[in-house]
């Protein structure tokens, strides 16, 4: 049976991959913070009521000792790392640079105690992390791929960019290490304050008779949108390649903040959506503007990944479990 640590197991693609390796019969363990937030206390709970209970260590992922300690331990075969602080618009602009900075110094050095963990400690781990579209935020291509040149205005894509410089170290040392760049991938387990989980239950409300208003930055902006588990499956795609290598994963569609309202409304019959919106400058940031576009032809074409859901079945999905109160 092989084994499997995933940090940031009770988030979004972390719960996801833990579905998809628990149907191959992975032995689950996974690293969590003390204080889960209430969406990871939601997803924990989901995924106990469909019968998947990793092993659950509460270890500070910049505690070294610690770390090391439990990885020799579990001596995992895979790991994913998708732990990870990251800050939406309304963040960045509220909280100056403390918050980055802060974000920054805990985001790059888990990754490299994990790495040095893996590389010196463990006989022959495969490690997956989550790199971001937003290592692209300050770039001028107009499609971003594996050669793309990095260049990002936020300290959550220089984090980004500086812990796949460390993959990259230790992959070239001989560890299989690899990132995958993901754009922006959604589902009912998203946290609220990003937009497409916004929009829907803001819109679900008012399907209910709620009279809330739906506050965004900016309707033009544009979005490359995929359907999470999409993504966690190309993370457990790129762990079984023998030949370690960064993968692009993308929809390569644009589609406007705009046009997600307009998907959800119409599901909803929701005519006049645009007297509950209410547009604050304040969510908007550099890297929030910026013309992100994935190319994923590598991936497709050495990973045989794939999209199984369109942007309009990944609207359905998270509007049903709105209303049903799931999670699926
Ligand atoms: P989530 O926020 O849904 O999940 C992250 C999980 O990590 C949460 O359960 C969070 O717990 C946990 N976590 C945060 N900090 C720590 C810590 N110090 N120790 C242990 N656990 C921690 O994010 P996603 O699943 O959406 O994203 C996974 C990865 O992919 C992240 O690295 C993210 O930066 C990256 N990414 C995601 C994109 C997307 O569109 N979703 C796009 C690009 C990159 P809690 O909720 O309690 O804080």
């Amino acid at each position: 049976m092989k084994k499997a640590l995933i940090t940031g197991i009770f988030g979004q693609d972390g719960s996801y991959l833990c579905e998809i390796l628990a149907k191959k019969g992975y032995e689950l363990h996974g690293i969590i913070k003390n204080n889960l937030s209430e969406n990871s206390q939601g997803i924990k709970d989901y995924l106990e009521r469909l019968g998947i209970n990793p092993k659950l260590y509460f270890v500070d992922l910049n505690d070294f000792k610690r770390l090391q300690e439990l990885i020799i331990m579990i001596c995992p075969d895979e790991i994913y790392h998708l732990a990870a602080f990251h800050v939406s618009a309304q963040d960045v602009n509220n909280s100056k640079c403390i918050k980055g900075k802060q974000l920054y110094d805990y985001n790059v050095k888990s990754t490299s105690n994990l790495l040095y963990i893996c590389h010196e400690y463990l006989r022959a781990p495969k490690f997956v992390t989550a790199g971001s579209c937003l290592m692209f935020d300050d770039c001028d291509a107009i499609i971003q791929s594996e050669i793309t040149p990095f260049k990002s205005c936020s300290l959550y894509g220089i984090a980004k960019i500086s812990e796949n410089m460390l993959v990259e170290f230790y992959r070239r040392k001989g560890l299989h290490a690899s990132t995958a760049i993901l754009f922006n991938h959604e589902s009912s387990r998203r946290s609220n304050n990003f937009v497409t989980k916004k929009i829907v239950k803001a819109l679900v409300a008012i399907t209910n008779g709620g009279n809330q208003a739906l506050v965004l930055g900016n309707l033009n902006a544009k979005k490359d949108w995929g359907w999470a588990k999409d993504y966690a499956y190309g993370m457990f795609l790129m762990s079984q390649i023998d030949k370690p290598k960064d993968y692009v994963l993308a929809s390569g569609s644009h589609h406007t903040v705009c046009d997600f309202i307009e998907i959800v409304a119409a599901k909803l019959n929701i005519n006049n959506w645009q007297k509950h919106v209410k547009l604050n400058d304040n969510l908007i940031t550099r890297a929030s503007q910026a013309n992100l576009l994935g190319d994923w032809s590598l991936a497709k074409c050495e990973l045989n990944w794939k999209h199984s859901i369109s942007l309009g079945q990944l609207a359905d999905l998270m509007v049903e479990n709105e209303l049903s109160g799931e999670l699926a």
